[in-house]
């Protein structure tokens, strides 16, 4: 099959190696598309490793099940024929002090599709039977791509900024694009931040029902109640904390951001709360497709074949386009 793989830092090719084979708990999936994320990015650049190198990145896949590994426990739901996404979260010990307490998203011996499993930027893939899900038919291929990480891992960014009513959000691609629309869909007020001077991406966040847009420096119009960092720059996190008011909540969406600056700890003060967030887990997954199935998620998508992939990435690094690049493999065929 055809495949992209990352080799080493910076060297990132098309190849053709064999199909995978399921083992008993997996199935064999058809890759139909397969969303481009930052983290693919990160990882070509190195600044997230890959514990066993070579990998086929790509962690926003939306396949069709070709075959069970299982014979014995066909397994219905995944049956040959039926769409599936699959997720970052490709593999979970279930055993762990953080599995047992509902927080598989941080489990120790956690495995990430893209990462440690071979993801979807190639033909086929085999995926964990437990880690998959089934996709809202309201969404094609190509709109379903950018909802598997951009959308999950910012709803529960979303979730951890808490309630508060004006929510900054840092660097519109993406994910952001899509929290524009859950914050905004529950009554929220958006405040959206770009590259300075990046007028394109501001009107886009605009049209996306953004109030005020600007650039990421600069102060919103009114204090904010949380903050979203999507961006993976260290020096918005100072910023953001200026944003928000007393008790605001600071939220770091990103598996990797350049270095904090030092900051007075008056900045902090007033109960204000810097977090991260890292993966995600089942019952996201789960609440979140059921919610993007009740209500109209739009996604900006611009698709590459699958031997641009390279170029996809470039174009992400640069902010060549708005909301989310998809490799779509079956324009690739
Ligand atoms: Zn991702
Ligand atoms: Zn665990």
């Amino acid at each position: 099959m055809r495949a992209i793989q990352i080799a080493s830092p910076g060297r990132i090719e098309q190849v053709d190696i064999p199909a995978p084979v399921p083992s008993a708990d997996q199935v064999l999936v058809s890759v139909r598309a397969c969303g481009v994320c930052r983290t693919d990015l990160h990882l070509l650049d190195g600044e997230v490793s890959i514990p066993h190198p070579p990998i086929v990145p790509g962690h926003q896949i939306v396949a069709t099940v070709v075959a069970s590994g299982d014979d014995a426990n066909p397994g219905a739901p995944l049956a040959p024929g039926v769409r599936v996404g699959i997720p970052w979260l490709g593999w979970t010990c279930g055993k762990c002090r953080y599995c047992r307490s509902g927080r598989e998203n941080l489990c120790d011996l956690a495995r990430f599709t893209g990462r440690d499993i071979d993801g979807g930027f190639a033909e086929f893939a085999v995926v964990d039977r437990r880690f998959c899900f089934p996709l809202p038919d309201s969404y094609s291929d190509l709109e379903a791509a950018p909802l598997l990480c951009a959308g999950l891992i910012g709803f529960r960014a979303l979730r951890l900024a808490g309630v508060g009513q004006r929510i900054g959000l840092y660097g519109f691609g993406a994910s952001a694009h899509i929290v524009a629309q859950l914050a905004g869909a529950e009554g929220r007020s958006v405040f959206a931040f770009t590259r300075p001077g990046d007028s394109a991406t501001q009107r886009f966040a605009r049209e996306l029902g953004a109030v005020w847009a600007g650039g990421s420096l600069e102060r919103p119009p009114e204090e904010l109640d949380c903050a979203i960092i999507f961006a993976a720059a260290g020096e918005l996190v100072p910023a953001a904390l200026d944003a928000v008011g007393k008790g605001g909540v600071v939220v770091c969406a990103g598996i990797h951001m350049s270095e904090i600056p030092a900051f007075a700890y008056e900045r902090l003060w007033g109960e204000r709360v810097i977090r991260s967030v890292a993966n995600l887990t089942r019952r996201d997954a789960e609440e979140f497709f059921a919610r993007a199935g009740r209500e109209r998620i739009h996604t900006s998508v611009t698709a590459y074949p699958l031997d641009e992939t390279a170029q996809a990435l470039e174009d992400l690094r640069h902010g060549r386009f708005e909301g989310a690049a998809v490799i779509d493999l079956a324009q690739s065929a």
